[in-house]
């Protein structure tokens, strides 16, 4: 999960305010002032760093500097970080925290906090939103009828349901009480929507407090890495990783693991934040997407799709353009104000164009990976 992403998600059924040319944060991101950008102390505990010498997905030591001096200015985790660009495309920190001290950049991240309708308060109009969203989210992708007025409505306005078919992240109808897995699953928002079109889910969680939210919305949550369920003998015919795996320290482990514990046939949905994006052109050192140290690193289109195929799927497919990336944008201007980059707006309304174009220069990186 990942920074203001997992308010909006949230609430995407509810109070997200979002619309074919806007978005904003949700009302609860803003309360909870997890949008308020603010410089940390230097200082991350000494015997708390690893340095890797390496890239961590292809494993090259032929690299480049890409960005230096890099702090985080958005929940102020102590640290300046180094970040590397490998010859494979891949982006990551060097060095960087290690495993055990990972923990000191969560402490306040808002994967903490649950995020629900609750928000979604304000007006009749709010809830008439939230209920022709409910409405198209179970029509198309619960086991409903597609004869309800939210649906028919709402495919009128492809920017609302591209959003919305990213908050379901494009599965499947759940015939046959088929079993689905999401990595990562913060507060379990997710998982409670699939759950209610008819899926047998589970989350997999290594915050405590998170996994804890996620249970008290009636969802299985195991708290420990997804590697560990592989013993247990359970399998899955859909697994979600949403903005998980550029928190990993290894990327092609959690992945072979993935692969392990899907069915023949069985679809796994993948999104990260995209190294090559023309948001990361824009902005440089600025690009909201980088947020070091919880990003280890930045995947390229190309460099994901091929370690998708090298730990065994089959087919792998880019999943439909959505705006979710958008508010990237808008959290960028934020940090690039703070560091006096002068950004021409102009050049924002061409990258929102062009963005959604080329999927290899989309702020996300979202894939569809079959066995
Ligand atoms: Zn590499």
């Amino acid at each position: 999960m990942c920074w203001c992403l997992q308010s909006r998600y949230s609430c995407a059924l509810g109070c997200l305010r979002i619309s074919a040319h806007k978005v904003r944060s949700c009302a609860p991101c803003e309360l909870s002032g997890a949008s308020d950008m603010h410089a940390g102390p230097l200082d991350w505990p000494a015997g708390g760093i690893e340095v890797l010498g390496r890239c961590p997905v292809c494993y090259s030591n032929s690299r480049e500097l890409l960005h230096e001096q890099l702090l985080d200015r958005l929940f102020g985790t102590p640290g300046l970080w180094t970040l590397h660009r490998c010859e494979c495309g891949v982006a990551y920190l060097d060095p960087r925290p290690r495993s055990d001290f990972l923990y000191l950049a969560y402490r306040d991240y808002y994967t903490h906090q649950r995020q629900d309708e609750a928000a979604g308060i304000a007006s009749l109009m709010v809830r008439a939103k939230a209920l022709i969203r409910r409405q198209y989210v179970g029509a198309k992708y619960g086991v409903r009828t597609r004869h309800s007025p939210g649906y028919a409505l709402l495919r009128l306005f492809p920017a609302q349901t591209n959003a919305l078919d990213a908050f379901m992240r494009h599965i499947p109808m759940p015939w046959g009480g088929r079993r689905l897995l999401d990595v990562g699953c913060g507060d379990g928002m997710f998982l409670a929507h699939a759950q209610l079109a008819g899926w047998n889910v589970m989350g997999t969680e290594l915050d405590a407090r998170a996994a804890a939210q996620a249970k008290s919305r009636g969802v299985e949550v195991f708290l420990g890495k997804v590697e560990d369920l592989l013993q247990s003998g359970v399998r899955f015919e859909q697994i979600t990783l949403s903005h998980v795996i550029e928190h990993v320290a290894d990327p092609r482990a959690i992945l072979s693991a993935v692969r392990s514990l899907l069915v023949p046939g069985g679809a796994c949905w993948i999104e990260t934040p995209n190294i090559d994006a023309y948001g990361h052109q824009l902005f440089g050192p600025a690009w909201r997407g980088l947020e070091p140290p919880r990003h280890l690193q930045l995947f390229t289109r190309e460099r994901l799709r091929l370690l998708c195929e090298a730990v065994g799927f089959q087919a792998v497919e880019d999943a439909p353009w959505h705006p979710d990336g958008w508010v990237v944008l808008e959290a960028s201007m934020k940090l690039a104000r703070q560091l006096d980059l002068k950004i021409d707006k102009g050049e924002i309304k061409k990258l929102r164009y062009f963005g959604s174009q080329d999927p290899e220069k989309r702020e996300f990186i979202t894939l569809c990976a079959r066995c």
